[in-house]
């Protein structure tokens, strides 16, 4: 594989450089990478004589870690449009319970799984977090996509279509951590959907099986203002402090969104260990607030990036989720949300965005894989690490001219630009065509889903 190949280091997230090697090749042997040499080299140290090398010339492109989207409700990409213009809890208790209680079924996370996986790979991710129902369907669908991932175990304490309280959703979980554990490519954690919808009882249990298994535990956390008020006004406390009590904090806790903290949450957070997935553009299309990304990196807290479900996005797109966490990290913007009184003064003073162009590749890369616990395999391009990584066309008219690839990639980069996307060695785009998954039928079956969900729409 050809070059220029960025690669990331193990440096503190807050103060890190890009290491970009010009006009290299990517070696890769089975799902591994083996070497990173000079262009000029290949042909010596891998003659095409040889029959088992394979070379691949991809022109003026990046080649780059894959993106790991560390927050996702993979099936509710079925959903995506059926609703705009609502907050958080509005969209939640008027739009989204009602069609997940009517429609929610196996074959709708299947199906809805196999559609968002193939709209991830086509936009460079090779590994992402799924929170849903049915992990069983969705942990098929990823093994089938041949995609990594880490399924979240959902639990929560009413009855849905998959199980009939929060002891049910454990248990049908566990099973299907056990029926999939061996699979290489499939990590599992605990995913309670939230404080306020999952009782203490089951978040100290959790917390004691998460310990006891080592596996993670993902929740949304500080989501909106309305969720710190529902906490003080029913328990006299913020949702954080619950966390802190429940002993929830740890490195292998993964808390969402976190729009709403105060400085010695942030504290805690980076002493802890705790990891934050940053959902932009969730946060925005829902009216949720902005999680403050700049102070979390300060205190040395790793920020991942998550796209949250397509239904509130409205995109799996990480290109564009990225490009956002940079564009809000803007020091305007956060002196405005903070209610400071010299936004004129400090706009002047600091007009550019307060998140390098790396600093959010980073977190869209190496802090998703640092979030899911995988940092060790995944997350960057360096010998011995799975090969995961994509190729991004530089050579459109849209792309140049490239001084540097970074920040095209982040600030004028679309996902039509990935034109490949290996997971584990194995190339699951090539040329933008997917390889393991069948396009026009997954459009297909949207369509039917979509109409069905119409009419029923129009029928209420
Ligand atoms: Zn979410």
């Amino acid at each position: 594989m050809t070059s220029p190949i960025y690669l990331t280091n193990e440096t503190r997230q807050s103060n890190i450089q890009p290491d970009l090697l010009i006009d290299h090749a990517l070696v890769i042997s089975k799902d591994k990478i083996v070497d990173v040499i000079p262009q000029s080299s290949i042909h010596n140290l891998y003659p095409k004589t040889e029959s088992n090398v394979e070379i691949t010339n991809l022109g003026q492109s990046l080649l780059m870690p894959g993106f790991v989207n560390a927050h996702c409700h993979a099936a509710m990409t079925l959903l995506r449009g059926v609703n705009d213009n609502l907050s958080l809890q509005d969209w939640l208790d008027q739009v989204i319970y009602p069609l997940e209680q009517k429609f929610v079924s196996d074959e709708f996370v299947y199906q809805g799984t196999q559609h968002a996986i193939a709209e991830m790979l086509r936009s460079g991710t090779t590994c992402f977090q799924d929170m849903y129902f049915m992990p069983d369907q969705a942990s098929k669908a990823v093994h089938e996509a041949g995609i990594r991932a880490n399924i979240g175990l959902m639990v929560v304490e009413n009855k849905t279509s998959w199980a009939d309280d929060a002891e049910d959703c454990i248990s049908k979980g566990l099973k299907v951590r056990d029926d999939f554990k061996q699979l290489d490519l499939i990590d599992f954690s605990f995913a309670p959907h939230a404080i306020y919808s999952v009782s203490e009882q089951t978040l100290e249990k959790l917390v004691m099986l998460s310990n006891e298994l080592a596996i993670n535990l993902q929740i949304h956390l500080h989501e909106c203002p309305t969720e710190i008020n529902d906490s003080l006004q029913k328990h006299k406390q913020r949702p954080f402090e619950l966390a802190t009590k429940l002993a929830l904090l740890s490195p292998q806790f993964n808390t969402a969104h976190m729009t709403q903290l105060i400085d010695n949450e942030i504290e805690e957070i980076a002493q802890s260990g705790t990891h934050v997935i940053h959902c932009p553009q969730s946060n925005l299309k829902l009216a949720s607030g902005v999680c403050p990304v700049v102070k979390l990196l300060d205190a040395g807290v790793n920020v991942a990036i998550g796209t949250d479900g397509a239904a509130s996005n409205n995109d799996l797109d990480m290109l564009s989720e990225i490009q956002s966490a940079v564009w809000l990290s803007s020091r305007a913007i956060h002196d405005k949300f903070e209610g400071e009184v010299n936004i004129l003064e400090e706009t002047h003073l600091n007009n550019q965005p307060s998140l390098t162009a790396y600093q959010g590749l980073y977190a869209g890369t190496m802090g998703g894989a640092k979030a899911l616990g995988i940092s060790d395999k995944v997350g960057s391009l360096e010998i011995g690490k799975q090969a995961d990584f994509i190729s991004i066309d530089l050579s459109s008219i849209e792309a140049q001219p490239v001084y540097d690839p970074i920040s095209q990639v982040v600030y004028s980069t679309s996902r039509d630009q990935v034109t490949h996307v290996w997971v584990a060695g194995k190339c699951l785009l090539d040329n933008r065509q997917l390889t393991t998954l069948n396009e026009s039928l997954i459009i297909k079956n949207t369509r039917q889903w979509q109409k069905k969900i119409s009419s029923y729409l129009k029928s209420l």
